[in-house]
């Protein structure tokens, strides 16, 4: 068999498979192409280090990636068989395969809340630890106020920064998988600032595309997530375009599906990212 023919048996193969399994949602170059090259970044960990760039179409684009509580405080918490999990290891994971995604658009993306050990986790369990730190290195204090101020202040400072050196763009994306709904499944939640018009649209963007995704992949499944305004320091306190994502509630066993298989993280922050994308 010549080349030629060996390229078109690949495609064939390759467009085959897809139309059994439409883009297999946990992979990321299935829905966003080749990657063109690569980049090492330490913070994703060993397997995942390697961060393949797909295109430029977020070049000017800054992020801030802030997964809910961290450090001294675990978030909320669950019993899964003998071990404790809690809200902000799995809010990290996801937090990281969407950052990753974005880079991977030509972004430029600071993980705000980080843990320099952990890295992107395909494990059903992640267990808990306190090392968390925020950008810039310094540990997090215990009160929950001066926590949050920490957060708003690096990016602040940052997005003055980056204004200056010409960021078209500049948006902080905030997870968390704890819920105000507690004992029902949640689905996705988008929070904006009830004054910004950007943050709104952003949300809604986001949450279309989530929406999409999970009516084509999970047919019949339903969807009832939202899209509302919330007077929170994260979404008050920002000076860049912020959205407030609810991942799901961890204490929910439906939810902790989507949650503890790591296949199901990875296709959130594919879809994540395919609504920043489709916002521009
Ligand atoms: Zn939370």
């Amino acid at each position: 068999m010549n080349r030629l023919s060996l390229a078109v048996l690949a495609t064939t193969l390759f467009f085959g498979l897809a139309s059994v399994k439409p883009s297999s949602d946990g992979n990321p170059t299935e829905i966003f192409g080749g990657a063109t090259r690569f980049v090492n970044y330490k913070i994703f960990g060993k397997k995942y280090a390697k961060t393949p760039i797909y295109n430029s179409k977020l070049k000017g684009h800054a992020y801030y990636i802030v997964s809910g509580h961290g450090g001294p405080d675990p978030g909320a918490m669950t019993k899964k068989g003998k071990v404790w999990i809690s809200e902000d290891e799995y809010a990290y994971d996801v937090s990281l395969r969407l950052a990753r995604n974005l880079i991977g658009h030509g972004a430029t993306v600071y993980m705000i809340t980080r843990d320099e050990n952990d890295g992107i986790r395909d494990e059903h369990i992640l267990p808990m630890d306190k090392d968390e730190t925020v950008w810039g290195g310094k540990s997090m204090p215990l009160n929950q106020k001066a926590r949050l101020n920490q957060r708003t202040s690096i990016i602040n400072k940052l997005y003055q920064t980056n204004k200056k050196k010409g960021y078209k763009k500049q948006r902080v994306i905030v997870t968390h998988v704890d819920s105000r709904y507690v004992g029902r499944k949640v689905d996705v939640f988008f929070y904006h600032n009830q004054n910004s018009s950007a943050g709104k649209s952003l949300a809604k963007t986001m949450f279309n595309t989530i929406k999409t995704e999970y009516t084509t992949h999970q047919k019949g499944r339903g969807y009832d997530g939202v899209v509302s305004s919330r007077d929170l320091w994260m979404l008050r306190e920002t000076t860049p375009t912020t959205v407030y994502i609810e991942l799901g509630n961890i204490q929910n066993s439906f939810d902790q599906k989507r949650l503890l298989i790591p296949s199901n993280r990875q296709a959130i922050a594919n879809w994540l990212a395919l609504g920043v994308l489709k916002e521009g």
